[in-house]
């Protein structure tokens, strides 16, 4: 065994250092310096890493949480492009593509026109801030996000069932 060899398979020697398969890479350890330090190396940052402890948030999180929120929703209302525009830049793809679907069932729910007069009459007076509102909006919404999932994935599997041929 190579020192290229040896080194690839080195985090298999410090997770199980008595395992069969590693025999070879033991073998090669205990004749090559560079390869013994690099497995030291790994040990140390490991045994670093056992120690470590994560920190705990601060004892005021929720309360500076309550007032960022409180001051977010006096603030200024956002117009409806920011608004818009900052649910295009925040959302992750998981929730996007349900959002998306959602909001082309609405425009053909409600229809062209009308859905022009509806986004109109939002612009005209928005209550609060678009982080408030998104924040809101979206916990009040992940139980209908999770349904709209669960029916995209339906819909999936079906279209991979093969059709039963017709005897
Ligand atoms: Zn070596």
């Amino acid at each position: 065994m190579n020192c290229r060899d040896c080194q690839s398979v080195l985090p298999d020697l410090l997770l199980d250092p008595a395992a069969s398969s590693n025999s070879r890479a033991r073998a090669h350890v205990d004749s090559c310096d560079e390869c013994r330090l690099e497995l030291e190396s790994l040990q140390a940052t490991m045994s670093l890493l056992d120690a470590w402890e994560a920190p705990e948030p601060s004892p005021y999180f929720d309360q500076k949480l309550a007032v960022l929120l409180r001051e977010e929703q006096e603030k200024a209302p956002a117009g409806w492009f920011e608004r818009m525009r900052s649910r295009l830049l925040f959302n992750t793809g998981r929730q996007f593509r349900p959002a998306i679907a959602g909001v082309f069932a609405l425009a053909l729910l409600i229809g062209g026109g009308t859905f022009a007069d509806f986004a109109s009459h939002h612009v005209a007076k928005p209550q609060i801030s678009a982080a408030v509102t998104d924040l809101q909006v979206l916990d009040n919404n992940d139980q209908a996000l999770q349904t709209m999932d669960q029916i995209f994935q339906d819909e999936n599997s079906a279209d991979e069932v093969p059709a039963i041929p017709a005897s």
